[in-house]
């Protein structure tokens, strides 16, 4: 009796613990058929639930006329409410990975950051109006 009350007991503090501190941690991740989605758990399925990104990276692919070999791009979602002056989105090409805060996600943001990966992986990462190509993508967004 003492011995399942016990269980009980580090059931509930676990249980309690876990609720306050794991969710905040970890780290969860999703498979598009283009990325991969990665953050908090909630972000991950509120970001997915907004956002079809699977038709965002191919309206990128059809308006840059751009269909690199490449693995899927990895999207890291952040908060970063309290630092207003860093960027709010990067696309980093060492790690194929999209940085994004996820207070300032919008569809064009993504495209934009998505036409900086393919045009990456079709040029090598040597692209001179990068910048150029990928703000067009974002323009193009109407689809
Ligand atoms: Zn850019």
């Amino acid at each position: 009796m003492t011995y399942i009350r016990k269980q009980w007991i580090a059931a509930i503090i676990w249980t309690t613990l876990s609720a306050l501190i794991i969710p905040a941690a970890i780290v969860y991740g999703a498979e598009t058929k283009h990325t991969t989605v990665r953050g908090r758990q909630s972000d991950v399925a509120s970001f997915l639930k907004s956002y079809d990104v699977d038709t965002i990276f191919e309206h990128a692919q059809n308006t840059l006329e751009m269909y690199p070999e490449m693995s899927k791009v990895r999207i890291l979602l952040y908060h970063n409410r309290n630092q207003p002056d860093t960027v709010r989105a990067d696309y980093v090409y060492d790690n194929n990975t999209i940085y994004i805060c996820i207070e300032d996600i919008t569809e064009g943001v993504i495209a934009h950051e998505l036409a900086h990966a393919i045009s990456f992986h079709q040029y090598g990462g040597n692209r001179p109006d990068g910048e150029t190509l990928a703000k067009w993508v974002d323009r193009m967004l109407n689809y």
